[in-house]
């Protein structure tokens, strides 16, 4: 029968970039279940991870009070994989006492060795407010731009080569979008998976007759509803991509007049794509040039096709020329800026999208304002009323790179602040990464559970689960969604706004919304009507928004607090309170310098590290449907735990016959930088000479595995390639 509860909550899930609209039911304090609200992105469709993912907030694996590292407790990498009684390491402490310690140790660096001796780790499992003070907190009190968080390791190529090309790095056209398209280009991309109400979309698509082509080296299961599939060979896309613009240049199926009017650089585009035919292409990248040409017919002569991609095209050390591609295609053809065309890169993480706007990166201020532009430099100096860095600071691999820097290195990294973000489990590499952070004269920590980065921190901060504040994310579609508080903290346990101001405070800064200078500029009538819904403390989450929305420069000008706690979604830019949001953007130009595509052209660049005799496979990571990132919300939620609950290798049946391995049974995986044992699982959807492993599984880490050489353009490591060897356990 029904289930009585206490209060139903309305927020967003906080697992992928679809950003559907859930409502908590609440009892006892405790969710007893989530439901799918009719927001834009999920008209009420949930997947298995929004509908069952929440009991992680009740886990009594919760941090609830502040820890301090003991006196004779080393760091020791061992822990991340095999994790010892907490008491053996940490100690429990006062918020005053680990507040102090923790901004104490930042400080004294900051003094002994310089600004660029700190960095900080934002999240975008964060909120917006969130994002934004902790990038203000390093930019004005640790003094440099040494911020980012995981879309270095997720879209940083894709956002490289949109701005260079379109000026801007968000989607041009909503998911809900492909209901528009007559055919509808998924690449790199497991949507059932990773974005699976986004996958529903397409497959209701399908259903009423748009032709879905699924180019991947997988084969997933988005396949079983495509018109073709194109299993291209792992890292060959710039091949496959060159080959169809060769055929759309060659046989004349260029939208001529798109191309005058929108695009510079063309002629060189043209020349480039002469070598790519598809019949030279086809035993590179493994697609018949028959294949590759209908395809490319399809795409360029249909009334309207939309790209997707996913980390497939992205996590390569070319992840930007394989985006320059896909815009080439899209703009060649003129298939962008109507209704079901474009380019959409599926934004992984709940707020990846909305933490990149709100400044998490290293070398923008909010809204994309370069670091090292003089006027948004100075137009910065004044809105913060501080001195501020004029140099791009360090990427998140990078910033692993100088902790372990030798100790001339003026920029040596020695001290990090790390909120919401497991990089002992998310970066490449990760004995590099392990020991970088171990490396630190101080790490400080904010996060629910002891991740493997907090088992080497030297203070823990206690922080709130999503369910436990307001606040707002954006989506992949450019949805500024409203979240509202459905719980208190646990035991000491402190909304993370409150944390990183309470540090704030510790390093000196004088945040005092009330009075800060661009608030006092502001006319009597101009006076942000928020103001009366903020917090007693001087920054309530209101306030931080309100002040983000004006540090963002106009494009979310018309989302006011009030009218995202009347409306819950609106889609930017939305330019004031009459803009309905503009969900389809391009429509007559691009925010480039001039305004038009900057087409680029690409050439084949090799996978950093290719398979030889001693590593004769090709790893690639991904993740799968049960399982959010490193596994520290999911495998602490029961359902999903119990769905998938021990790490696999995927594998071909024919490499698993050549291998003399059986499907069940246990496997060694080894790279040049690490080793794991996991259970082997037949998937004949994984190419001939490749093993998939999901990333989420602490006792079996495949970032142990992964290569860190980067794409030069987002610095982004090539997680989707490199070489491996496969023995029985
Ligand atoms: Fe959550 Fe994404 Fe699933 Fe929607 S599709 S319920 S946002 S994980």
């Amino acid at each position: 029968g029904a289930q009585s509860v206490d209060r139903a909550v309305d927020s967003v899930c906080p697992f992928c970039g679809v950003g559907c609209q859930i409502t908590y039911k609440v009892k006892d304090e405790r969710i007893v279940s989530v439901s799918g609200r009719g927001g834009p992105a999920n008209e009420g469709r949930l997947c298995v991870k929004g509908r069952f993912g929440f009991d992680y907030v009740a886990s009594p694996d919760r941090v609830t009070r502040p820890l301090i590292r003991r006196a004779d407790a080393p760091k020791d990498v061992a822990h991340c994989e095999a994790a010892p009684d907490w008491r053996e390491v940490f100690r429990e402490a006062t918020w005053e006492e680990a507040l102090d310690l923790a901004a104490g140790g930042l400080r004294d660096l900051k003094t002994s060795h310089g600004p660029k001796s700190l960095a900080g780790f934002g999240s975008a499992k964060g909120s917006n407010e969130e994002a934004y003070l902790f990038q203000k907190l390093v930019r004005t009190g640790f003094g440099s731009n040494n911020v980012d968080h995981c879309t270095r390791l997720c879209h940083a190529s894709s956002v490289a080569a949109l701005l260079e090309g379109v000026g801007s790095g968000a989607v041009s056209n909503p998911v809900r979008d492909v209901a528009e398209a007559e055919l509808i280009f998924i690449i790199g991309s497991n949507p059932t998976a990773n974005h699976p109400v986004a996958a529903t979309w397409m497959k209701n698509a399908a259903q009423r007759g748009a032709k879905i082509v699924l180019a991947d080296p997988r084969v997933t299961d988005i396949a079983r509803h495509a018109w073709r599939v194109l299993p291209f060979k792992p890292s060959a896309d710039v091949a496959m991509l060159n080959a169809l613009l060769h055929v759309i240049v060659e046989e004349g199926l260029v939208d001529e007049a798109f191309i005058r009017e929108r695009a510079d650089n063309y002629a060189a585009l043209v020349a480039n794509v002469q070598g790519y035919s598809p019949e030279a292409m086809a035993p590179i990248c493994g697609i018949p040039a028959a294949t590759l040409r209908e395809v490319a017919r399809a795409y360029a002569t249909a009334k309207s096709s939309i790209i997707l991609w996913g980390m497939g095209v992205s996590q390569h050390v070319h992840g930007t020329d394989n985006v320059r591609c896909l815009i080439a295609l899209a703009t060649c053809t003129g298939q962008i800026g109507r209704p079901g065309t474009g380019l959409h890169p599926l934004r992984g993480q709940n707020n990846v999208q909305g933490a990149s706007d709100a400044g998490l990166i290293p070398m923008m201020f909010p809204n994309y304002q370069r670091v090292d532009n003089g006027a948004a430099h100075a137009w910065f100096e004044d809105f913060w009323d501080t001195k501020l860095d004029e140099t791009p600071g360090y990427t998140v691999v990078e910033i692993m790179h100088k902790a372990l820097a030798d100790d001339s290195d003026p920029h040596k990294v020695r001290g990090m602040y790390i909120m919401g973000e497991n990089p002992a489990m998310s970066d490449p590499d990760l004995n590099h990464a392990r020991h970088a952070l171990a490396s630190l004269q101080h790490l400080v920590v904010q996060d629910i559970f002891l991740t493997e980065t907090a088992w080497l921190a030297d203070v823990i901060l206690p922080a709130s689960a999503w369910p436990e504040k307001t606040g707002t994310v954006s989506n992949t579609d450019r949805m500024v969604q409203l979240g509202l508080q459905a719980l208190q903290p646990p035991g000491e346990a402190r909304a993370d706004l409150w944390i990183i101001q309470q540090l704030a405070t510790r390093l000196g800064l004088p945040w005092d919304y009330e009075n800060s200078s661009w608030l006092r500029n502001l006319g009597e009538g101009q006076k942000p009507i928020s103001l009366e819904t903020t917090s007693p403390t001087y920054h309530g989450v209101a306030a931080v928004y309100d002040e983000m929305r004006r540090a963002m420069h106009g494009a979310i000008a018309g989302i006011t607090w009030d009218r995202l706690t009347r409306e819950s979604s609106v889609t930017y830019p939305c330019l004031d309170e009459a803009d309905p949001g503009q969900p389809i953007v391009f429509t007559d130009g691009v925010p480039t310098a001039n305004g038009r595509v900057q087409l680029v052209p690409a050439d084949i660049i090799p996978a950093a590290e290719r398979p030889d005799a001693d590593y004769p496979m090709v790893l690639i990571t991904g993740r799968q449907l049960e399982h959010w990132h490193t596994g520290a919300m999911t495998r602490r939620a029961s359902v999903l735990d119990a769905l998938e609950p021990s790490p696999t290798v995927s594998m071909h049946g024919d490499d698993l016959a050549r291998l003399g391995l059986t499907a069940g049974g246990q496997a060694r995986v080894q790279s040049r930088r690490g080793e794991v044992t996991l259970t082997v699982r037949r998937d004949d959807g994984t190419p001939v000479g490749s093993v998939f492993i999901p990333f989420a599984y602490r006792e079996a880490a495949a970032n142990l595995l992964t290569n860190a050489a980067l794409d030069p353009f987002g610095k982004i490591p090539e997680f989707k390639y490199c070489a491996v060897r496969v023995l029985p356990a």
